[in-house]
């Protein structure tokens, strides 16, 4: 999810705002400091409302960071490692570089986040009843807050994937029968039916109910599980496509060998236009020195062509991770992940006899699927 601001690292996981966190943000506040707490807590001044009303988002937004904090956490230490967690419009959306290998660890990575919210749910019910009828503004924010969590644990737990609770389901169906592949239709199937029933729902809502707001918004949120049940589905049936493969199966070999002082425009008008190539090894008496894609040629403005060497462009061998041929191209893909790369040369007894590069990768698999393979 491309669009936001960078909020920076808790326990080494970047958090970041989605643009359209603001627009849940600012909505909150002022349901709550306009509508909610003035009907059911009349004769406070003003102000206060919109204090209690921004402390209460303010700390509700809290607790979600927590939800997703014990997913990420309960995750690593189970090897599943969590790059960053985006806050969005419907909450927050943790993104791993690779999936769980073991039931019972997604089993746990899955439930962290739901038993975090009751926790935490469970606190602002304690709160609420050591603070009612004695300080009303933090009696008011703790039920709503103790409210909330627990709707978030439970709407987490609605068993279609991508959910928690979809997963959940995914995990114990994986553990009793084995089969990842199956277990993952299955789970998405009932999360398809949730979203679809979300959106049927808000329709009958709006027209047979006429609370318009309601309604759209609950529409809006099984159209969005629908997209995301799709693509994690997507994901899913790519990483298994991508175990079956090998380095030396998915990797591009047709490369040039070509020396470090060629400029970019003598490299782009004799070989990547007439010819095609779109990978080059960059090699003088000392070996290999780096290698060039279309991507670092991309990076030159063309004006600059002629003068810029393709060494002043090419990635530094010293900068490359490399794979073997036999490494399978799944845990490439995730490599390229962690590490934030876009291409590995595939080495093989100190010689360089390829590239793989995420979009050949995205390609062979598009080509794959095209053919119905
Ligand atoms: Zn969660």
């Amino acid at each position: 999810m491309g669009g936001g601001f960078n909020l920076g690292k808790i326990f080494g996981i970047q958090f970041r705002l989605h643009y359209t966190w603001f627009i849940i943000f600012v909505l909150l506040i002022v349901s709550l400091s306009w509508q909610l707490f003035p009907l059911y807590y009349p004769g406070w001044n003003r102000l206060l409302y919109w204090v209690v009303g921004t402390i209460a988002t303010l700390l509700f937004f809290i607790s979600l960071v927590a939800h997703e904090l014990a997913h990420s956490l309960v995750g690593r230490v189970n090897n599943i490692p969590v790059k960053s967690i985006t806050l969005f419009i419907f909450g927050g959306m943790a993104q791993m570089t690779r999936e769980a290998t073991k039931a019972s660890a997604e089993l746990k990575m899955a439930a962290a986040g739901p038993a975090c919210s009751l926790a935490i749910g469970g606190m602002f019910a304690l709160l609420w009843m050591l603070t009612r009828g004695v300080i009303e503004p933090v009696a008011a924010m703790a039920y709503w807050l103790a409210q909330i969590n627990v709707l978030l644990a439970v709407f987490n737990l609605i068993p279609g994937f991508p959910l928690d609770g979809g997963r959940v389901f995914r995990s114990l169906m994986w553990h009793f029968t084995g089969n990842y592949k199956r277990s993952t239709r299955i789970a998405t199937r009932v999360g398809q039916g949730v979203a679809y029933s979300f959106i049927l729902g808000g329709i009958l809502i709006m027209f047979l109910l006429h609370e318009w707001l309601g309604g759209l918004w609950l529409a809006f949120i099984g159209w969005f599980l629908q997209n995301a049940a799709s693509i994690s589905y997507r994901q899913v049936q790519w990483r298994e496509a991508l175990h079956e493969f090998t380095a030396s199966q998915v990797m591009i070999s047709d490369y040039m060998v070509i020396p470090p002082n060629v400029t970019v425009d003598e490299l782009v008008q004799g070989y990547v236009l007439p010819k095609g190539h779109r990978f080059f090894l960059v090699t003088d008496e000392g070996g290999v020195r780096g290698i060039l894609t279309l991507h670092n040629i991309k990076s030159v403005s063309q004006s600059n062509w002629a003068m810029t060497q393709v060494e002043k462009i090419m990635l530094p061998v010293d900068q490359l991770k490399v794979v073997r041929p036999e490494q399978d191209a799944l845990s490439i893909m995730e490599q390229m992940d962690e590490n934030d790369i876009n291409q590995m040369p595939v080495v093989s007894e100190g010689r360089v006899i390829g590239l793989i590069t995420r979009d050949n990768l995205i390609r062979f698999l598009r080509t794959r699927s095209e053919l119905g393979m």
